[in-house]
This record gives C-alpha cells, sequence and structure tokens, in this order.
C-alpha cells in the first residue's frame, strides 16, 4: 500500500511477473481499446496514471492515431513527414502510444519485423530500435509503415517464429 504523489490517495498497484522481472501494470479500456502501459513508477496510483495518460494522447498522440469504436488507426504518413523536424516524436510515439496501444511489442514470438535489404537486412530505425527491438503486432502496420519510411528501398516483412 502506497500513497499516491498526485492524488494522495492510498493505492496497491497490479504487478506481473515477466522472465525474471516483476513489473507493475496499468490496464484500462479507452474508447474501445486496451490500453496497458508496463514499466511503470510506483508513486502514481492507477487512475492517475490512467487520467494522464489520456490527457497526453489527447495533446500529442491524437494528430497521428486515430481511436475509433475500438479501432486503431495510425496515420503512418504523416508520422514519416513530421518525423525530421520532431525526433523526440518517434520515442513518444512508437515506444509510448503505440506500445501502449498494442500495435507495436517487444515480444517477438508471432510478430512482425521489418527488412531493408539496402541497408543490410536491419534497418538503423531509431524508432523502431533505438536499442532495442519493436515488433508490429499486424502485418499491415508493418507494411503501411514500410511504404512510408523505406519508400526507395527493398523491403521486406517477416513475421517472427521463434524468439521470446
Ligand atoms: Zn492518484
Amino acid at each position: 500500500m502506497r500513497e499516491c504523489v498526485r492524488c494522495q490517495k492510498v493505492f496497491v498497484e497490479q504487478v506481473v511477473r515477466r522472465f525474471d522481472q516483476i513489473e507493475r501494470i496499468v490496464q484500462f479500456c479507452f474508447r474501445g481499446v486496451d490500453v496497458r502501459i508496463c514499466g511503470l513508477s510506483n508513486k502514481v496510483c492507477s487512475a492517475c496514471i490512467e487520467r494522464e495518460w489520456i490527457e497526453r494522447f489527447e495533446q500529442e498522440g491524437e494528430t497521428y492515431i486515430k481511436i475509433c469504436d475500438g479501432q486503431i488507426k495510425v496515420d503512418w504518413k504523416l508520422i514519416e513527414e513530421r518525423w525530421s523536424q520532431d525526433l523526440e516524436l518517434g520515442r513518444k510515439i512508437f515506444w509510448g502510444f503505440l506500445r501502449d496501444l498494442g500495435v507495436l511489442t517487444k515480444e517477438a514470438r508471432g510478430h512482425f519485423i521489418l527488412c531493408v535489404f539496402s541497408d543490410g537486412a536491419f534497418p538503423r530505425d531509431d524508432r523502431l530500435w533505438p536499442s532495442d527491438y519493436l515488433y508490429f503486432t499486424k502485418h499491415e502496420d508493418a507494411v503501411a509503415y514500410a511504404k512510408e519510411a523505406y519508400k526507395d528501398k527493398d523491403w521486406k516483412v517477416w513475421q517472427v517464429m521463434m524468439g521470446g
């Protein structure tokens, strides 16, 4: 039991075990889609995390990601256009919103990875892998992203069948 630094209410955090690590998780439904936020600190209660996520999404995410009736529609073209002027955007959108919404994931198995042959199979793509890899959960999103980000290159989307 802890006291939230935002609202001062006492709360119990929900945790999941991932490999040998315990990770705090907050899950909620937003406009019909599941939002799942991992790797949180223990200082803020779930209600405040949810409220702040929604505020942030409405200010910074909604331009690029439309959520309506349980459907997520990502504007990969707009993200690509803005990316060169706003390098922070990749981190906010890719490692923040798209991961929380399950469009991208750190889990490889069964998910999709993008290969760009002219860059030696795996591109150095700071949006998807500044240090760790992000995989697409849907084939169509990987293709839509590749079409915008690697227009003039030969790319292929692979489904990862092995790994963790
Ligand atoms: Zn709170």
